[in-house]
């Protein structure tokens, strides 16, 4: 996969952010709840700290619920402050204020000591490109918030959104780059489609998504499309190293061995999938031939929109399901 990204883009905003970084005390990281690691730039740990953390599992709405509950646990243990929600419809932002209160314990204990009350928590929103920040600034912050800007530090025309006597927050979220040097993040941003189509190879990608789905959510397919995918499942991935945080689903030479989901076998499978369905949603082209890349087009389609159901497509270590 060929991904353009212009370094002079990435220096601008890490210099951006490093100064929004110097006005706040908590950094709200929003992460896509389907991909949570490939979703994140591991930079902003450099970044934000001495800085409160919370990380926001945006989408958890469209990823496995089992999954949203063990990605919980994962970043509570690395010491994060965690909640899922669904900025869409604005579920879980409710605990929000309860959870800033509690990343924030030890300044607001610090301020406290030092005679200063009421100071309110100032924090950033922070996330790769299409993880949810505007979505989520606008329901978090809603119509009862008021914009005060002008204050003496706030440079740029920075503005803070004030959404109760105790948070402000910047308005203008902080955009950070995928990890795009690693092709594994590629690939699962390509999944939910945060890299745009027209530079991938749709089919490619299509088949793809079917060998891990075939892994790790049997049945989907054939739920969906009502075909049948009677073919044994690939064998020989006891480890289950599948799309597993830090694993490349392939071996070290980029061959995955004929019967691991990434072999000879699963990717004739997978094409045969495709095939299928794309004759099941009638894709055909003239003379009857199947229409793949159309069929290609639907499945990514439903995969992104939910209506294949509730899918995670990487898994903390510990918790290969
Ligand atoms: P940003 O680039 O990080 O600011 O992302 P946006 O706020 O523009 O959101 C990207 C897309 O994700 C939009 O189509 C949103 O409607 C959608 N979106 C954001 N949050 C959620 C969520 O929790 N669930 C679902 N299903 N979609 C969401």
């Amino acid at each position: 996969m060929n991904i353009q990204w212009y370094p002079g883009h990435m220096t601008k905003a890490k210099r951006a952010m490093k100064e929004d970084m110097k006005l706040i005390d908590l950094v709200i990281e929003l992460v896509d709840a389907r991909v949570p690691l490939a979703s994140r730039n591991p930079d902003l740990d450099e970044l934000g700290r001495g800085k409160s953390r919370i990380v926001l599992l945006n989408k958890g709405d469209l990823a496995d619920e089992r999954l949203n509950e063990a990605w919980t646990r994962y970043f509570q243990e690395k010491g994060f402050f965690v909640l899922k929600v669904n900025a869409r419809s604005g579920s879980g932002l409710k605990q929000l204020n309860g959870v800033v209160q509690e990343a924030c314990r030890e300044k607001l204990q610090r301020d406290r000591k030092r005679g200063i009350l009421n100071r309110p928590v100032r924090a950033m929103v922070v996330g790769i490109p299409n993880v949810g920040k505007s979505t989520f600034i606008n329901s978090f912050t809603g119509k009862a918030c008021t914009k005060t800007g002008n204050k003496p530090g706030v440079t740029k025309g920075n503005q803070w959104i004030r959404l109760n006597k105790s948070l402000e927050l910047l308005d203008t979220p902080g955009i950070l780059w995928p990890k795009f040097e690693d092709q594994r993040v590629g690939l699962l941003l390509a999944f939910i489609g945060s890299i745009n189509d027209e530079i991938l190879h749709k089919e490619e990608l299509a088949m793809e998504l079917i060998r891990f789905l075939m892994e790790y959510y049997p049945g989907v397919l054939e739920k969906r499309y009502q075909i049948d995918v009677r073919e044994e499942p690939a064998a020989g991935n006891e480890t289950g190293a599948g799309m597993t945080a830090g694993n490349e689903p392939e071996d070290s030479n980029g061959h995955g061995s004929d019967q691991s989901p990434t072999g000879k076998k699963a990717k004739v499978q997978a094409a045969s999938v495709l095939t299928q369905i794309a004759q099941a949603r009638g894709c055909l082209m003239k003379g009857k031939e199947t229409d793949t890349a159309k069929a290609a087009g639907i499945l990514l389609d439903d995969f992104r929109s939910g209506r294949l159901g509730r899918i995670t497509l990487e898994f903390p270590e510990a918790d290969i399901p």
